[in-house]
């Protein structure tokens, strides 16, 4: 199966690298999918077979001879980049909160593969295929599945969903890896899109620059840099995952001009820790790469010994904001199950408040005041923009239709509350 014979202990080391390493099709064919390869890879005789190979069977096994490389062998049982792509029979518990969509991507799917949850941007799967298959993935349920290529005509779909909703403004392309599609239709997809008056931003959420950096050649810098503005969000969880064809192949996208952004996952064992989160975030920037998101890890099955407390994110942020650059510090979200969309949550500073004075802590744990000004003159708002004095130039701008909190806190809506669609309380008086 394998043409590049591994020798016990090989693990690629430098002198053990094939002519072929840096070419991403050799990765792709060499991947490691069963327990047999990959303990000839490694070297590493696994203790729990049998329970691997059952796990197996629901989650299958990728990973990629680059990524593989970066395992601490000796120490493989507790090393974060094992951990992430190596199968653990955890995964076939099933915690009493588990979901198997738990973010509604599909039941919230308008057409097949657009999720529009925002009332400007839509989250588009345009590839099932991935380079390594994550343990942690949030789409798990989908991972190795044949039978969810998108086809063009599929595309098509929401390519069509997309020109005939003009308030989507952004279009985030996700999968699978995006960036595992040929250069050609991926050249296709992003033209079509591109074409699409309305949208004036596409973002790719991509993990090929952590797990299979070679992807990244010139032919495809070339395509991408067709379609500007063209956001690029990475998916890096450990400093270690930096390493120095990672770091140039960052680079060569920031030089091509792409704004880069990282979304993290809070790992349980992998990188629940404020110095690593830390140090990760920091090497990020060195690189050019904003740091965005730190996701709670979700509900989906399979995760359970994934998951953190929400206190541990909290605690890593704390240890962040204020102690290190702004731009360093990413938002800790909560996808919301059932739909909810991503919610930020984060340490509390604001502690109190009183007539035109508010009370804060900073980082050091100093309180302090911030007086309001008496004299300040709101701008009441009636939303008739013409007339304001602000002068807010409408030209172009779409009228948003008003939407949760941001109702109850306007001058012109008469809402005061929103209830949920089954509060007993309203329930029992209506009956
Ligand atoms: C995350 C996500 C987006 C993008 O959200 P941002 O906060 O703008 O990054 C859009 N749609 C869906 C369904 C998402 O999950």
């Amino acid at each position: 199966m394998c043409a590049y014979e591994l020798t016990e202990d090989s693990m690629y080391n430098d002198g053990n690298k094939p002519p072929e390493w840096k070419d991403y099709k050799w990765h792709l064919k060499h991947s490691i999918t069963t327990v047999e390869t990959f303990e000839k890879a490694t070297g590493i005789k696994l203790k729990n077979k049998q329970e691997i190979k059952k796990t197996l069977e629901k989650f299958p096994l990728s990973i990629t001879p680059y990524y593989l490389s970066l395992v601490d062998k000796e120490n493989y049982e507790v090393d974060p980049i094992y951990k992430q792509a190596f199968p653990d029979p955890r995964e076939l518990r099933v915690a009493r909160n588990d979901m198997s969509d738990p973010l509604h991507e599909d039941s919230d799917s308008v057409v097949e593969g657009i999720t529009h949850r925002y009332p400007d941007r839509v989250l588009f799967t345009v590839s099932n295929k991935c380079s390594m298959y994550c343990r942690h993935c949030t789409r798990k349920r989908k991972v190795g599945d044949r039978d969810y290529i998108p086809s063009k005509k599929t595309i098509e779909k929401g390519i069509r969903y997309i020109e005939k909703t003009p308030e989507v403004r952004d279009v985030l392309l996700s999968g699978g890896d995006p960036l595992l599609l040929s250069d050609e239709y991926l050249d296709w997809i992003l033209s079509r899109i591109k074409k699409i008056p309305h949208v004036e931003v596409i973002r790719i959420g991509t993990r090929i620059p952590a797990v299979l950096p070679f992807r990244i050649t010139d032919e495809l810098v070339t395509v991408l840099k067709k379609h500007q503005p063209l956001w690029i969000n990475t998916h890096f969880n450990h400093p270690r995952e930096l390493t120095d064809s990672a770091k140039e192949v960052l680079n060569r996208l920031a030089d091509a001009g792409f704004p880069l952004g990282n979304q993290a996952v809070l790992l349980a064992g992998v990188n629940d820790c404020p110095r690593i989160i830390k140090s990760l975030m920091q090497k990020l920037v060195q690189n050019r790469v904003r740091p965005y998101y730190l996701y709670q890890c979700d509900l989906s099955k399979g995760l359970s010994h994934f998951r953190t407390t929400i206190s541990k994110g909290i605690e890593i942020i704390e240890h962040m904001r204020g102690h290190t650059s702004g731009f360093a510090v990413p938002t800790y979200v909560i996808d919301a199950p059932g739909g909810g969309g991503k919610i930020p949550v984060g340490p509390n500073y604001l502690i109190s408040w009183a007539t035109n004075k508010v009370v804060l802590r900073n980082y050091e744990g100093v309180i302090t005041t911030y007086k309001e000004p008496d004299s300040y003159e709101p701008v009441f708002c009636d939303r008739k923009c013409r007339d304001c004095k602000l002068q807010l130039n409408l030209e172009k701008a779409k009228e948003e239709e008003t939407l949760g909190l941001v109702k109850l806190l306007s001058h012109y809506d008469e809402t005061y509350s929103l209830t949920p669609q089954d509060n007993t309380r309203s329930k029992r008086n209506k009956g």
